[in-house]
């Protein structure tokens, strides 16, 4: 992110009020419909991935901050939860119109923060607005069951109703599309919302926060905290929070799931990954190998869904010479600090245990930004599955390849990997295809498809090590995990039907 862009997005922090400017703009806490300085003495600093310069500082807020955030939310519960579906669609209708209208600003601050390029940015953003967009059919979504009649003057229905005050802890590698996940879905449905975005992206969710309250979300409904491991204490044991949404690594997320169902609450919890790409020898080579390149390179491969793993079956094992030939054209462009040490390292474990490294970005130097974080493309070739590199998420531009002499091995390698969160095969043979998606055990597959993220009427369901909870998110899933169920059984007798004397059996 160039110099300009930083003075910009910090001129627009300032400008909406979710930013103050001393020495750096220090992010707002959002409680009650205000934006308030943190009265805190322990800060964070939030760095620009491509200068290492320090660009904000983000609050750990304090116990105090963070039980007046949750009182918010549940004063704010009261009215949210009975203002009607129709008058809450309308707010997202407008929201989702703001973010439209706002979508270069938003992925502006992305980049200055995560460092991913404006194109991939308003990608970010984009992907989040679907989820709005999709908010806005709540009305159907919500609606409950009938079965009139089940015994003489006897009806039961279902209200579906929201669950309370819901909270949400996002990761860094997506700033706008994660936020927007959780609390456009959880507050449609009724539920007020108390968001902790990663301490290390949180401007973008601060503007979200605004263009909301501009929409014409009531003082209270979103309230929005800062910290690290004692704010995500906090969402875990807070009686008031009744669900928890999370997205971000397993040791955190593991962490979130048992904490906060030991005390009682819903979670979903989305994690890592680790993706493969299955290459079929009848493969279009041209596309899939395109593909592919994109896949495990864009973003610097911080997408959960990269594709970070390559088994490359049969013939197609003479592919990869061509492979890291078209990796080698990328433009390198985007990286951050506590992610370069981590993906360097794991490099390295590959090297130490027999691997070859056929394309190294270790060293790559770019002009203009000799202090940022970058890594090249790297492609790590003759990996086995008990290496390092393989059994850990790299999550940095690193395709690790693997070989297989079939497509049953290459499905045994993907099952015994514990990730499950998505896979694609390049194929042009619909057996294998269908043999594929039918055997693979993985919560998203996509054939010829190398990020098979589900759009927003689906969900997004990753699987085994990948996920915890039962209910993922967005799509109707995403509504039942806001929801519960009321269940009304009720009769109506006409006068002459009225019972005689007690009755003291089971009605069957
Ligand atoms: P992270 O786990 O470090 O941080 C996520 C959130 O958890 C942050 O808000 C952070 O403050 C908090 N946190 C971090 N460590 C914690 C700990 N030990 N205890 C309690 N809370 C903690 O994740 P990240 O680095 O920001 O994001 C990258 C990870 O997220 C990758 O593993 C990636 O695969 C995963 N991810 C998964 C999905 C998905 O849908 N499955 C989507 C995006 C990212």
């Amino acid at each position: 992110a160039p110099a300009s862009l930083e003075f910009k997005i910090k001129s627009t922090l300032i400008h909406h009020g979710v930013c103050s400017f001393k020495d750096s703009p220090t992010v707002k806490l959002f409680i009650d419909g205000k934006f308030v300085e943190s009265k805190t003495s322990e800060w964070l600093d939030v760095h620009n991935p491509a200068t290492n310069e320090v660009i904000a500082r983000v609050p750990k807020a304090t116990q105090e901050e963070m039980v007046a955030a949750v009182d918010c939310c549940s004063k704010a519960f009261q009215t949210w939860s009975e203002t009607s579906i129709l008058a809450r669609q309308q707010v997202f209708l407008r929201y989702q119109q703001l973010i439209k209208d706002n979508i270069k600003e938003l992925a502006k601050s992305i980049t200055v923060e995560q460092g991913k390029t404006l194109a991939d940015a308003e990608g970010d953003v984009f992907r989040g607005l679907q989820v709005v967009e999709h908010a806005c059919s709540v009305t159907s979504l919500m609606l409950g069951e009938t079965l009139p009649s089940i015994t003489k003057d006897m009806d039961t229905y279902t209200y579906r109703l929201p669950v309370g005050v819901c909270a949400g802890i996002a990761p860094f590698n997506f700033p706008a599309m994660i936020p927007l996940w959780m609390f456009p879905m959880g507050m449609v449905c009724g539920n007020t919302y108390l968001l902790k975005p990663s301490e290390r992206v949180p401007s973008c969710t601060m503007l979200l926060a605004k263009m909301l309250q501009d929409a014409g979300a009531p003082d209270g409904t979103l309230n929005i905290i800062h910290g690290q491991h004692n704010a995500v204490n906090f969402i875990c044991d807070h009686p008031a929070i009744r669900a928890i949404s999370f997205v971000g690594s397993n040791q955190a997320g593991e962490y979130i799931y048992e904490r906060g169902s030991k005390n009682g609450k819903r979670v979903q919890s989305n994690m890592g990954a680790k993706n493969h790409g299955v290459v079929m020898p009848d493969a279009n080579k041209e596309n899939t190998l395109n593909q592919l390149v994109g896949a495990a390179f864009g973003a610097a491969g911080q997408r959960c869904m990269a594709l970070s793993t390559a088994i490359l079956v049969g013939e197609a094992r003479s592919w990869l010479p061509e492979l890291v030939e078209r990796s080698k054209a990328l433009r390198v462009n985007a990286g951050d600090q506590p992610a370069k040490a981590r993906v360097c390292s794991l490099i390295q474990s590959g090297v130490d245990e027999g691997a070859q490294v056929l394309l190294d970005g270790r060293n790559v130097k770019v002009k203009g930004y000799e202090n940022g974080n970058f890594v090249g493309p790297t492609i790590i070739g003759n990996v086995t599955p008990e290496m390092k590199c393989y059994t850990e998420e790299i999550f940095g531009p690193v395709l690790v390849v693997l070989e297989a002499e079939n497509l049953d091995d290459a499905i045994n390698l993907v099952n015994r990997n514990p990730y499950g969160n998505g896979t694609a095969i390049f194929t042009t043979n619909g057996a294998t295809a269908r043999k594929y998606t039918h055997e693979v055990d993985v919560g998203q597959v996509g054939v010829n498809v190398p990020i098979p993220v589900p759009l927003p009427m689906f969900s997004f369901t990753g699987s085994r090590g990948s996920f915890r909870g039962d209910m993922n998110f967005y799509g109707k899933q995403g509504i039942q995990f806001y929801t519960q169920i009321k269940t009304v059984t009720s009769q109506w007798k006409a006068e002459d039907a009225t019972l005689k004397s007690p009755a003291v059996t089971m009605p069957t």
